[in-house]
Order: C-alpha cells, then sequence, then structure tokens
C-alpha cells in the first residue's frame, strides 16, 4: 500500500531559526520507536504489557541517568504533570490542614498550576543574584504546614542549579518532602560537576523529561522518586481496566512517548548526551562572548543557556525576521542551545543583530 500524503496538511515546523525552545528534533531512533508504539496506552498495562514493560525499563534508565538504584515512577507528559504529582503526593502524605510549598522564583510556572488544582498555598523565595535558591531564606519561609520544599537542578530561565544539598537539609528541617526539578538540566548536568541529584542529597522525587533534551518524542516526561510509598500515595482505583490501579494524573497516556524515550536514552547514554551537552557549551560560550563584543550585557552560560539584555526594538525587529526568540521574566532575550542549534545559525543570527 502507497503511503497517502494529506494535500492540506501544513509543514509543522522548521527548526532553522528556533533559538529558544527546549524542544527539539527527536533522535532518528525515538522517531522510528514512537510511529511503531503509536496505538499502544500505557495506562493499561493488562492490554498493552510489551509498553508497559518498556515503561518499567524506561524508568530503570531514567534512575541511572539521576543516580537511584531502585527508581519507581513513570513517563507522564513532560515537567508539569511530574510537578503536579510532586506537590500531590507530599500533600497526601504530610498531614496538616493547611499545606504550603516552599520554592524558589526560580521555580517552573508549573507549580503555580499545582498549587491551584491541589489548593496549597506557594510561598515563592527570593534568589541570589546568580538567580539560585538561598537556602537560608527557603528554611524562613518554611514551617509546620511545609509538605514540600523545591530545588531547581537547571532552571527554565537561566539554566541556574540550586544548592541541593543544603536545600534536602532545608527539607528534613521542615519535616516536608523534598523535590528537585531537573526537567531540563536532568540530561546536562550528568557531565558537570553540579550536586543536584539522588546520589548527592536525600532527594524525594524529580522531575527529568526526555522530550527535552533527551530527545524523546513529545509527550515523554519522567517522575521519579526514590521510595514506593511515595508513588502509592498517588494510588487511583480502576474498575474497568484488566489491571492495575493507577498512579498516574492522566488515563490514557502516550505509548509512543514511551517507547521513543527509551528509544533516545538507549541509543545516547551517556556518550550521545554528552556529545550534546559538550556542543551546546561551547555554542552558548561562544555566543555569549558575541552579545558582549557587540556591547550587550550577557553572563557566562552554566548550563547551555544564554541570555543577552537586548533592548525592545532590537529583540522586535529580530522577531520579524523569522527567529523564535523570547524573553526572561526579566526582560532579557533567551537562547537555549538544543541539539538542533548549529554554529551557522548562531552567526547568521548574531550577523542580523549586528
Ligand atoms: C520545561 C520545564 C518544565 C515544564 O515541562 P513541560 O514538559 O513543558 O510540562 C518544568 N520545569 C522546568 C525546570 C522546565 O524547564
Amino acid at each position: 500500500m502507497s503511503r497517502r500524503s494529506t494535500p492540506d496538511l501544513p509543514e509543522p515546523q522548521s527548526f532553522d531559526r528556533v533559538l529558544s525552545s527546549m524542544c527539539t528534533l527527536p533522535h532518528p531512533a525515538a522517531r522510528a520507536a514512537a510511529e511503531r508504539f503509536l496505538a499502544t496506552n500505557p495506562g493499561d498495562p493488562g492490554t498493552y504489557p510489551a509498553v508497559s514493560s518498556l515503561e518499567r525499563r524506561t524508568v530503570s534508565m531514567l534512575g541511572a541517568i539521576v543516580g537511584v538504584n531502585e527508581p519507581h515512577g513513570y513517563v507522564g507528559t513532560g515537567g508539569t504533570e511530574a510537578n503536579i504529582q510532586a506537590v500531590r503526593a507530599a500533600r497526601n502524605l504530610v498531614a496538616t490542614d493547611r499545606p504550603n510549598v516552599v520554592l524558589p522564583d526560580s521555580a517552573h510556572f508549573s507549580f503555580e498550576k499545582a498549587a491551584d488544582v491541589l489548593d496549597v498555598d506557594v510561598r515563592t523565595v527570593p534568589t541570589d543574584s546568580d538567580m539560585r535558591a538561598i537556602p537560608d531564606a527557603m528554611a524562613a519561609e518554611s514551617n509546620e504546614d511545609t509538605v514540600l520544599v523545591v530545588g531547581v537542578a537547571g532552571s527554565t530561565e537561566y539554566g541556574a542549579v540550586d544548592p541541593i544539598p543544603a536545600l534536602a537539609e532545608v527539607a528534613r528541617a521542615a519535616d516536608a518532602l523534598f523535590h528537585v526539578d531537573a526537567a531540563f538540566g536532568g540530561f546536562v548536568l550528568p557531565f558537570t560537576d553540579f550536586d543536584w541529584n539522588f546520589d548527592h542529597a536525600p532527594i524525594d522525587s524529580m522531575t527529568v523529561d526526555p522530550h527535552k533534551m533527551g530527545q524523546a518524542a513529545i509527550p515523554a516526561g519522567g517522575f521519579v522518586v526514590s521510595d514506593r510509598s511515595i508513588l502509592e500515595s498517588l494510588t487511583v482505583e480502576t474498575p474497568y481496566l484488566e489491571r492495575d490501579p493507577q498512579v498516574t494524573l492522566t488515563g490514557t497516556r502516550s505509548g509512543a512517548g514511551v517507547a521513543s524515550a527509551y528509544a533516545a536514552i538507549d541509543a545516547q547514554w551517556p556518550e550521545g548526551y554528552r556529545r550534546n551537552y559538550e556542543r551546546g557549551m561551547e555554542l552558548a560560550t561562544w555566543l555569549a562572548a558575541e552579545f558582549r563584543a557587540l556591547g550587550f550585557e550577557s553572563a557566562d552560560p552554566e548550563l547551555p543557556i544564554v541570555t543577552a539584555d537586548v533592548p525592545d526594538r532590537q529583540f522586535e525587529r529580530l522577531r520579524e525576521g523569522g527567529w523564535r526568540i523570547s524573553r526572561t521574566g526579566r526582560g532579557e532575550l533567551r537562547i537555549v542551545c538544543m541539539p538542533h542549534v548549529r554554529r551557522e545559525m548562531l552567526e547568521e543570527f548574531i550577523d542580523d543583530l549586528a
């Protein structure tokens, strides 16, 4: 049978000028695996056992990446779902009538959604001049109603890595759970000297997104916990499915996401990801120097994310020129050196800016 094309289906996207997205071209193995598992639902393991066992293997591989020997968890829709689940588990496990979550102001906006749907207070704590959480300030905001303390390992805007071991202490002192959001950082931090994972601190749960630096197909997010009881606190009975209660937030899930996460990690961990990291850092460091050479303030990047003080007028001109770029909350131009970003793209971009 020949493949039938749909004439009015538009081209989805060229990545030629995409500079601010945390998504990227999936690895070829991830693309093939996604297509093969399109019609599977890991949310119903009794009926779809192959994808279900693939998911268990994927969680094991995620565990190896984030430093936990016996990981529990699942592959969900992304960082937002994993962060919601972390807040939900903490709310279910810590007894209080007025639960609150303490997080740095660099935390992702998904925690606001979590707080809203779960009816939990959010206590946002200012970060230091390097955009990192300040443990003493986080401790000062925690109290007996704190159910979760959050640290960010690779912030969305700046790639900043919080002092994770010190924040674990803050959580412990408050009798709260400790969650690390490494949605972006999880696939680059293994190649740095940062203390960020389960091996470096007593962490209860972590977000790590295969569909960002992991080069899996969307949707593939990871929620990983060190103790089964955390997952069990999320259990809901599932009468009409063949078997097994669910701990996930969504019901039907993407088998394509699971299979592509498995294939991407299997193909690339660790050396392929190391190359992506090194390439991304080289580009980011070069780019920050180019910004400065043109007179725009730009700090040396710690992860492959560059920000620069570029005035509105130039920013808008670049967007009109087709560059897909965004700004931080403070207004800086922000560029993420994902695997699809090449030196020639950045040279062209810098030429346009100049
Ligand atoms: C991207 C990101 C998220 C949200 O992940 P989605 O997959 O977009 O839901 C959460 N936290 C951090 C640190 C992120 O960078």
